[in-house]
Protein backbone atom coordinates (compact mmCIF):
# COMPACT_ATOMS: atom_id res chain seq x y z
CA UNK A 1 0.00 0.00 0.00
CA UNK A 2 2.54 2.45 0.81
CA UNK A 3 4.48 2.01 -2.41
CA UNK A 4 0.88 2.76 -4.11
CA UNK A 5 0.19 6.22 -2.24
CA UNK A 6 3.99 7.55 -2.78
CA UNK A 7 3.61 6.46 -6.32
CA UNK A 8 -0.03 8.29 -6.06
CA UNK A 9 1.89 11.28 -4.76
CA UNK A 10 4.68 11.55 -7.07
CA UNK A 11 3.06 13.99 -10.07
CA UNK A 12 2.05 16.08 -6.50
CA UNK A 13 6.05 16.11 -5.56
CA UNK A 14 7.28 17.28 -9.04
CA UNK A 15 4.70 19.35 -9.64
CA UNK A 16 6.39 21.02 -6.52
CA UNK A 17 9.87 20.96 -7.88
CA UNK A 18 8.78 22.46 -10.60
CA UNK A 19 6.88 25.15 -8.93
CA UNK A 20 9.98 25.59 -6.72
CA UNK A 21 12.57 25.48 -9.97
CA UNK A 22 10.82 28.17 -11.78
CA UNK A 23 10.53 30.47 -8.21
CA UNK A 24 14.38 30.07 -7.65
CA UNK A 25 14.56 31.04 -11.09
CA UNK A 26 12.30 33.97 -10.89
CA UNK A 27 14.12 35.47 -7.68
CA UNK A 28 17.41 34.93 -8.92
CA UNK A 29 18.01 32.57 -6.40
CA UNK A 30 17.94 28.56 -8.12
CA UNK A 31 18.74 25.83 -5.52
CA UNK A 32 19.14 23.08 -7.78
CA UNK A 33 21.48 21.37 -9.87
CA UNK A 34 20.42 18.89 -12.39
CA UNK A 35 23.03 15.92 -11.70
CA UNK A 36 22.40 15.97 -8.06
CA UNK A 37 18.48 16.41 -8.15
CA UNK A 38 19.01 13.49 -10.49
CA UNK A 39 21.16 11.62 -8.21
CA UNK A 40 18.40 12.71 -5.27
CA UNK A 41 15.49 11.65 -6.73
CA UNK A 42 16.83 8.40 -8.26
CA UNK A 43 17.98 7.04 -4.56
CA UNK A 44 14.69 7.57 -3.78
CA UNK A 45 13.52 5.53 -6.46
CA UNK A 46 15.66 3.10 -5.23
CA UNK A 47 14.52 3.52 -2.02
CA UNK A 48 11.03 2.60 -3.25
CA UNK A 49 11.85 -0.54 -5.50
CA UNK A 50 14.39 -2.05 -2.75
CA UNK A 51 11.55 -1.31 -0.12
CA UNK A 52 9.58 -4.41 -2.10
CA UNK A 53 12.00 -6.87 -0.94
CA UNK A 54 12.13 -6.17 2.90
CA UNK A 55 8.16 -5.14 3.36
CA UNK A 56 8.12 -7.96 6.01
CA UNK A 57 10.82 -5.63 7.84
CA UNK A 58 8.57 -2.60 7.37
CA UNK A 59 5.39 -4.19 8.53
CA UNK A 60 5.02 -7.59 8.60
CA UNK A 61 7.76 -7.84 11.98
CA UNK A 62 5.42 -5.28 13.70
CA UNK A 63 2.23 -6.72 12.83
CA UNK A 64 3.89 -10.45 14.30
CA UNK A 65 4.98 -8.66 17.07
CA UNK A 66 1.58 -6.94 17.51
CA UNK A 67 -0.50 -10.52 17.23
CA UNK A 68 1.70 -11.69 20.51
CA UNK A 69 2.45 -9.10 22.46
CA UNK A 70 -0.16 -6.43 22.45
CA UNK A 71 -2.48 -6.53 25.19
CA UNK A 72 -5.15 -5.34 23.78
CA UNK A 73 -6.55 -3.60 20.09
CA UNK A 74 -6.84 0.03 20.38
CA UNK A 75 -9.70 1.22 17.95
CA UNK A 76 -9.20 2.04 14.35
CA UNK A 77 -12.19 3.91 14.26
CA UNK A 78 -11.55 6.48 16.89
CA UNK A 79 -9.91 9.91 16.05
CA UNK A 80 -8.19 10.12 19.59
CA UNK A 81 -5.94 6.74 18.77
CA UNK A 82 -5.02 7.99 15.37
CA UNK A 83 -3.97 11.27 17.32
CA UNK A 84 -2.16 9.08 19.99
CA UNK A 85 -0.30 6.92 16.79
CA UNK A 86 0.73 9.77 15.14
CA UNK A 87 2.28 11.45 18.21
CA UNK A 88 3.20 8.08 19.38
CA UNK A 89 5.44 6.97 16.05
CA UNK A 90 6.91 10.93 15.92
CA UNK A 91 8.48 10.22 19.33
CA UNK A 92 9.72 6.59 17.65
CA UNK A 93 10.54 8.44 15.11
CA UNK A 94 12.75 10.78 16.86
CA UNK A 95 14.82 8.28 18.69
CA UNK A 96 15.46 6.16 15.39
CA UNK A 97 16.56 9.60 13.75
CA UNK A 98 18.70 10.78 16.65
CA UNK A 99 20.36 7.40 16.61
CA UNK A 100 20.68 7.20 13.20
CA UNK A 101 23.24 9.98 13.81
CA UNK A 102 24.82 8.92 17.08
CA UNK A 103 25.73 5.66 16.23
CA UNK A 104 27.16 4.77 13.18
CA UNK A 105 26.06 0.71 11.50
CA UNK A 106 22.49 3.21 11.75
CA UNK A 107 24.43 6.20 9.86
CA UNK A 108 25.75 4.00 7.01
CA UNK A 109 21.50 3.97 6.47
CA UNK A 110 20.67 7.14 7.22
CA UNK A 111 23.86 9.17 5.65
CA UNK A 112 21.97 8.82 2.56
CA UNK A 113 19.38 11.53 3.16
CA UNK A 114 22.49 13.87 3.61
CA UNK A 115 24.87 13.35 1.23
CA UNK A 116 23.44 16.53 -1.11
CA UNK A 117 25.35 19.09 -1.18
CA UNK A 118 22.18 21.09 -2.16
CA UNK A 119 19.04 21.33 -0.48
CA UNK A 120 15.77 21.67 -1.85
CA UNK A 121 12.55 19.17 -2.70
CA UNK A 122 14.46 16.67 -4.55
CA UNK A 123 16.70 16.31 -0.85
CA UNK A 124 13.27 15.20 0.76
CA UNK A 125 13.41 12.10 -1.90
CA UNK A 126 16.58 10.96 -1.31
CA UNK A 127 16.34 7.92 1.13
CA UNK A 128 18.30 5.02 2.28
CA UNK A 129 17.76 1.70 0.37
CA UNK A 130 18.90 0.13 3.95
CA UNK A 131 16.86 1.81 7.02
CA UNK A 132 14.27 -0.86 6.83
CA UNK A 133 17.12 -2.92 8.04
CA UNK A 134 17.38 -2.11 11.58
CA UNK A 135 14.65 0.74 11.66
CA UNK A 136 12.06 -1.37 12.83
CA UNK A 137 13.35 -1.84 16.07
CA UNK A 138 12.38 1.72 16.97
CA UNK A 139 8.32 1.42 16.91
CA UNK A 140 7.67 -2.09 18.51
CA UNK A 141 6.75 -0.17 21.29
CA UNK A 142 3.22 1.15 19.62
CA UNK A 143 3.07 -2.62 19.00
CA UNK A 144 2.99 -2.88 22.75
CA UNK A 145 0.85 -0.65 23.42
CA UNK A 146 -1.73 -1.92 20.96
CA UNK A 147 -1.55 0.44 18.01
CA UNK A 148 -2.97 -1.66 14.91
CA UNK A 149 -0.81 -2.21 11.92
CA UNK A 150 -3.09 -0.59 9.74
CA UNK A 151 -3.04 2.70 12.26
CA UNK A 152 0.98 2.29 12.34
CA UNK A 153 1.50 1.87 8.71
CA UNK A 154 -0.38 4.81 7.85
CA UNK A 155 0.91 7.22 10.56
CA UNK A 156 4.59 6.61 9.47
CA UNK A 157 3.49 7.55 5.82
CA UNK A 158 1.74 10.83 7.09
CA UNK A 159 5.08 11.28 9.00
CA UNK A 160 7.09 10.38 6.07
CA UNK A 161 5.18 12.62 3.60
CA UNK A 162 5.24 15.52 6.47
CA UNK A 163 8.62 15.92 5.66
CA UNK A 164 8.34 16.89 2.26
CA UNK A 165 7.52 20.85 2.14
CA UNK A 166 10.15 21.23 5.42
CA UNK A 167 12.90 20.51 2.85
CA UNK A 168 13.51 24.32 0.93
CA UNK A 169 15.08 27.65 0.68
CA UNK A 170 12.87 29.90 0.06
CA UNK A 171 10.65 29.36 2.87
CA UNK A 172 11.79 31.64 6.04
CA UNK A 173 11.75 31.70 9.58
CA UNK A 174 8.14 31.24 10.71
CA UNK A 175 8.07 32.75 14.51
CA UNK A 176 6.50 30.29 17.02
CA UNK A 177 5.92 27.43 13.88
CA UNK A 178 9.70 26.84 13.76
CA UNK A 179 9.77 26.28 17.50
CA UNK A 180 6.62 23.45 17.61
CA UNK A 181 6.96 21.90 14.73
CA UNK A 182 9.64 20.38 11.95
CA UNK A 183 9.63 23.34 9.57
CA UNK A 184 12.08 24.47 6.45
CA UNK A 185 13.82 26.91 9.03
CA UNK A 186 15.06 24.34 11.99
CA UNK A 187 15.35 21.24 8.86
CA UNK A 188 17.91 23.28 7.16
CA UNK A 189 20.01 23.51 10.58
CA UNK A 190 19.37 19.96 10.75
CA UNK A 191 20.75 18.71 7.48
CA UNK A 192 24.11 21.56 7.68
CA UNK A 193 27.75 20.66 9.02
CA UNK A 194 28.37 24.39 10.62
CA UNK A 195 29.45 22.92 14.34
CA UNK A 196 26.76 24.75 15.79
CA UNK A 197 24.06 22.94 13.85
CA UNK A 198 25.81 19.33 14.17
CA UNK A 199 23.43 16.52 15.53
CA UNK A 200 20.30 18.80 16.08
CA UNK A 201 16.74 18.98 15.15
CA UNK A 202 15.87 15.35 14.89
CA UNK A 203 12.35 15.67 14.93
CA UNK A 204 9.60 14.37 12.00
CA UNK A 205 6.52 16.86 12.76
CA UNK A 206 7.09 17.81 16.36
CA UNK A 207 10.05 20.06 17.15
CA UNK A 208 9.16 19.95 20.59
CA UNK A 209 11.41 16.36 21.23
CA UNK A 210 14.09 18.33 20.52
CA UNK A 211 13.41 21.00 22.85
CA UNK A 212 12.56 18.03 25.78
CA UNK A 213 15.35 16.15 24.97
CA UNK A 214 17.92 19.46 24.58
CA UNK A 215 19.31 18.62 20.72
CA UNK A 216 17.03 22.26 19.67
CA UNK A 217 19.40 24.69 17.82
CA UNK A 218 17.29 27.65 15.75
CA UNK A 219 18.84 29.08 12.66
CA UNK A 220 21.02 31.47 12.71
CA UNK A 221 21.71 34.39 10.17
CA UNK A 222 24.89 35.45 10.93
CA UNK A 223 25.95 31.18 10.10
CA UNK A 224 24.51 30.20 7.33
CA UNK A 225 23.79 26.62 6.68
CA UNK A 226 26.33 24.28 4.95
CA UNK A 227 24.65 21.43 3.18
CA UNK A 228 25.83 17.75 3.35
CA UNK A 229 28.01 15.80 5.35
CA UNK A 230 31.59 16.41 6.69
CA UNK A 231 32.92 13.60 4.88
CA UNK A 232 31.47 14.05 1.60
CA UNK A 233 30.64 11.25 -0.95
CA UNK A 234 31.53 13.28 -4.00
CA UNK A 235 29.58 10.78 -6.16
CA UNK A 236 26.56 10.48 -8.59
CA UNK A 237 26.40 6.39 -8.18
CA UNK A 238 23.67 5.83 -6.34
CA UNK A 239 24.82 2.26 -5.23
CA UNK A 240 27.83 3.62 -3.78
CA UNK A 241 25.84 6.02 -2.13
CA UNK A 242 23.82 3.67 -0.29
CA UNK A 243 26.94 2.12 1.02
CA UNK A 244 29.78 4.54 1.61
CA UNK A 245 29.74 3.93 5.46
CA UNK A 246 29.40 0.41 5.86
CA UNK A 247 32.31 -0.36 3.07
CA UNK A 248 34.05 2.07 5.51
CA UNK A 249 33.25 0.36 8.42
CA UNK A 250 34.16 -2.94 6.47
CA UNK A 251 37.41 -1.16 5.73
CA UNK A 252 37.65 -0.99 9.60
CA UNK A 253 36.70 -3.71 11.02
CA UNK A 254 39.35 -5.97 8.65
CA UNK A 255 42.35 -3.58 9.58
CA UNK A 256 41.85 -3.57 13.09
CA UNK A 257 44.14 -5.80 15.07
CA UNK A 258 42.17 -6.30 17.91
CA UNK A 259 39.06 -8.48 17.84
CA UNK A 260 37.27 -6.11 20.31
CA UNK A 261 38.10 -2.95 18.09
CA UNK A 262 36.26 -4.79 14.97
CA UNK A 263 33.30 -5.60 17.34
CA UNK A 264 33.12 -2.05 18.24
CA UNK A 265 33.04 -0.60 15.19
CA UNK A 266 29.19 -2.08 14.68
CA UNK A 267 28.15 -0.41 17.75
CA UNK A 268 30.43 2.53 18.18
CA UNK A 269 29.63 6.57 17.80
CA UNK A 270 29.60 7.64 14.10
CA UNK A 271 33.23 8.52 13.25
CA UNK A 272 34.83 6.21 16.23
CA UNK A 273 37.79 3.95 14.54
CA UNK A 274 40.06 1.90 16.08
CA UNK A 275 43.33 3.82 17.25
CA UNK A 276 45.58 0.95 15.05
CA UNK A 277 43.40 1.83 11.37
CA UNK A 278 43.67 5.61 12.12
CA UNK A 279 47.27 5.73 12.01
CA UNK A 280 47.44 3.75 9.59
CA UNK A 281 44.75 5.10 7.37
CA UNK A 282 43.76 8.47 8.56
CA UNK A 283 41.07 10.53 6.19
CA UNK A 284 40.32 14.08 5.20
CA UNK A 285 39.78 16.72 7.82
CA UNK A 286 36.94 18.43 7.51
CA UNK A 287 36.86 22.29 5.96
CA UNK A 288 33.13 24.02 5.77
CA UNK A 289 34.79 26.04 2.85
CA UNK A 290 35.36 22.87 0.22
CA UNK A 291 34.30 23.43 -2.80
CA UNK A 292 30.94 21.35 -3.95
CA UNK A 293 31.37 18.60 -5.78
CA UNK A 294 30.72 19.34 -9.41
CA UNK A 295 31.91 17.42 -12.20
CA UNK A 296 31.66 18.68 -15.41
CA UNK A 297 29.60 16.52 -17.82
CA UNK A 298 28.92 17.31 -21.49
CA UNK A 299 25.61 19.01 -22.68
CA UNK A 300 24.66 16.47 -24.47
CA UNK A 301 25.66 13.98 -21.73
CA UNK A 302 23.50 15.91 -18.85
CA UNK A 303 20.31 15.85 -22.07
CA UNK A 304 20.96 12.14 -22.55
CA UNK A 305 20.78 11.66 -18.79
CA UNK A 306 17.43 13.49 -18.06
CA UNK A 307 15.80 11.84 -20.52
CA UNK A 308 16.62 8.75 -19.56
CA UNK A 309 15.84 9.55 -15.79
CA UNK A 310 12.17 10.57 -17.03
CA UNK A 311 11.97 6.60 -18.66
CA UNK A 312 13.65 4.95 -15.86
CA UNK A 313 10.76 6.87 -13.21
CA UNK A 314 8.35 5.92 -15.53
CA UNK A 315 9.35 2.37 -15.75
CA UNK A 316 9.92 2.62 -11.68
CA UNK A 317 6.13 3.65 -10.90
CA UNK A 318 5.11 1.39 -13.44
CA UNK A 319 6.82 -1.48 -11.84
CA UNK A 320 5.63 0.04 -8.01
CA UNK A 321 1.59 -0.46 -9.11
CA UNK A 322 2.49 -3.72 -10.38
CA UNK A 323 4.84 -5.29 -8.07
CA UNK A 324 2.49 -6.94 -5.91
CA UNK A 325 1.20 -9.61 -8.19
CA UNK A 326 5.22 -10.38 -9.43
CA UNK A 327 6.91 -13.32 -9.18
CA UNK A 328 10.19 -13.00 -7.08
CA UNK A 329 12.59 -13.18 -10.33
CA UNK A 330 10.83 -10.57 -12.41
CA UNK A 331 10.96 -7.98 -9.31
CA UNK A 332 14.45 -9.06 -8.78
CA UNK A 333 14.90 -8.35 -12.96
CA UNK A 334 13.26 -5.16 -12.58
CA UNK A 335 15.26 -4.22 -9.30
CA UNK A 336 18.94 -4.80 -11.02
CA UNK A 337 17.33 -2.94 -14.60
CA UNK A 338 16.46 0.58 -12.64
CA UNK A 339 19.57 0.01 -10.29
CA UNK A 340 21.92 -0.41 -13.38
CA UNK A 341 20.41 2.41 -15.24
CA UNK A 342 20.74 4.77 -12.52
CA UNK A 343 24.21 3.88 -12.19
CA UNK A 344 25.21 4.49 -15.59
CA UNK A 345 23.68 7.45 -15.63
CA UNK A 346 25.25 8.63 -12.83
CA UNK A 347 28.68 7.84 -13.92
CA UNK A 348 27.44 9.57 -16.92
CA UNK A 349 26.99 12.65 -15.26
CA UNK A 350 30.04 11.83 -13.42
CA UNK A 351 31.90 12.22 -17.24
CA UNK A 352 33.53 9.13 -16.58
CA UNK A 353 33.77 7.94 -20.30
CA UNK A 354 32.97 3.82 -18.74
CA UNK A 355 29.04 5.25 -18.13
CA UNK A 356 28.71 6.07 -22.20
CA UNK A 357 29.88 3.19 -22.68
CA UNK A 358 27.68 0.56 -20.20
CA UNK A 359 24.77 2.73 -21.33
CA UNK A 360 25.11 1.76 -24.75
CA UNK A 361 24.80 -1.90 -23.51
CA UNK A 362 22.26 -1.12 -21.31
CA UNK A 363 19.84 0.18 -23.92
CA UNK A 364 21.05 -2.22 -26.65
CA UNK A 365 20.13 -5.48 -24.22
CA UNK A 366 17.31 -3.54 -22.97
CA UNK A 367 15.46 -3.38 -26.49
CA UNK A 368 17.30 -6.62 -27.64
CA UNK A 369 15.58 -7.87 -24.47
CA UNK A 370 12.02 -6.66 -25.36
CA UNK A 371 12.16 -7.80 -28.33
CA UNK A 372 12.81 -11.48 -27.28
CA UNK A 373 10.32 -11.57 -24.40
CA UNK A 374 7.59 -11.19 -26.52
CA UNK A 375 7.88 -15.02 -27.28
CA UNK A 376 7.85 -15.32 -23.10
CA UNK A 377 4.42 -14.94 -21.94
CA UNK A 378 5.58 -14.60 -18.11
CA UNK A 379 7.45 -11.86 -18.48
CA UNK A 380 5.33 -9.75 -20.95
CA UNK A 381 2.26 -10.56 -18.86
CA UNK A 382 3.10 -7.60 -16.40
CA UNK A 383 3.82 -5.13 -19.01
CA UNK A 384 1.55 -2.46 -20.69
CA UNK A 385 -1.14 -3.12 -23.20
CA UNK A 386 -0.22 -5.48 -26.57
CA UNK A 387 3.10 -7.05 -27.89
CA UNK A 388 2.99 -4.01 -30.01
CA UNK A 389 3.70 -1.22 -27.30
CA UNK A 390 7.03 -3.98 -26.40
CA UNK A 391 8.01 -3.26 -29.80
CA UNK A 392 7.55 0.39 -29.28
CA UNK A 393 9.46 0.36 -26.34
CA UNK A 394 12.11 -2.03 -27.84
CA UNK A 395 12.38 0.86 -30.91
CA UNK A 396 12.69 3.47 -28.10
CA UNK A 397 15.58 1.51 -26.13
CA UNK A 398 17.45 1.19 -29.50
CA UNK A 399 16.99 4.51 -30.40
CA UNK A 400 18.66 5.27 -26.62
CA UNK A 401 21.45 2.93 -27.08
CA UNK A 402 22.39 5.11 -30.40
CA UNK A 403 22.58 8.23 -29.12
CA UNK A 404 24.42 6.65 -25.64
CA UNK A 405 27.18 4.85 -28.62
CA UNK A 406 27.12 8.77 -29.93
CA UNK A 407 28.07 10.42 -26.60
CA UNK A 408 30.65 7.84 -26.23
CA UNK A 409 32.35 8.12 -29.51
CA UNK A 410 32.30 11.87 -28.63
CA UNK A 411 33.65 11.40 -25.25
CA UNK A 412 36.47 9.24 -26.45
CA UNK A 413 37.40 11.40 -29.25
CA UNK A 414 37.69 14.11 -26.94
CA UNK A 415 40.08 12.06 -24.54
CA UNK A 416 42.11 11.20 -27.66
CA UNK A 417 42.66 14.75 -28.65
CA UNK A 418 43.30 15.45 -24.88
CA UNK A 419 46.11 12.61 -24.57
CA UNK A 420 47.71 14.34 -27.76
CA UNK A 421 47.40 17.68 -25.96
CA UNK A 422 48.99 15.65 -23.20
CA UNK A 423 52.06 15.77 -24.79
CA UNK A 424 52.23 19.89 -24.76
CA UNK A 425 51.57 18.96 -20.82
CA UNK A 426 48.12 18.29 -19.72
CA UNK A 427 46.60 15.27 -18.03
CA UNK A 428 43.86 13.77 -17.48
CA UNK A 429 42.18 11.45 -14.72
CA UNK A 430 41.74 8.08 -15.87
CA UNK A 431 38.40 6.90 -16.87
CA UNK A 432 37.10 10.34 -16.96
CA UNK A 433 36.57 12.78 -19.70
CA UNK A 434 36.27 15.80 -17.10
CA UNK A 435 37.23 16.65 -14.08
CA UNK A 436 35.84 18.15 -10.95
CA UNK A 437 35.81 21.68 -11.72
CA UNK A 438 35.63 23.90 -8.30
CA UNK A 439 32.65 25.50 -7.57
CA UNK A 440 32.35 27.98 -4.71
CA UNK A 441 29.60 27.69 -2.66
ZN1 LIG B 1 19.00 13.19 9.63
ZN1 LIG C 1 15.78 15.98 5.70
Amino acid sequence: MQERIITLATPVFFALIALEIAWGVRRGRNTYRLDDAINSIGLGVLSQVSGVFVRVLRIGLYAGVFDAVAPWRLPADSAWVWLFALLFYDLCYYWHHRLGHERQILWAAHVVHHQSEDYNLSTALRQTSSGALLGWVFYLPMAFAGIPPEVFAVVALVDLLYQYWIHTQHIGRLGWFDRVFASPSNHRAHHAVNARYLDRNYGGILIVWDRLFGTFVEEDDADPPVYGTRAPLRSWNPLWANVEVYSSMLHDMVHARRWRDRLRVLVAPTGWRPDDVRDDAPRQSFSLGRPRYAPQATRSARTYALVQFAFVLAAAVYFLQWQERAPLFESLAWFAWIALALTTLGWMLEGRRIGALLETARCAGTGLALLAVQAWPGFARGMPGSTGSLEVLAAAALASAACAAWIAWRSFAAWRDEMRGAAHGASTPLGRSASARVEPR
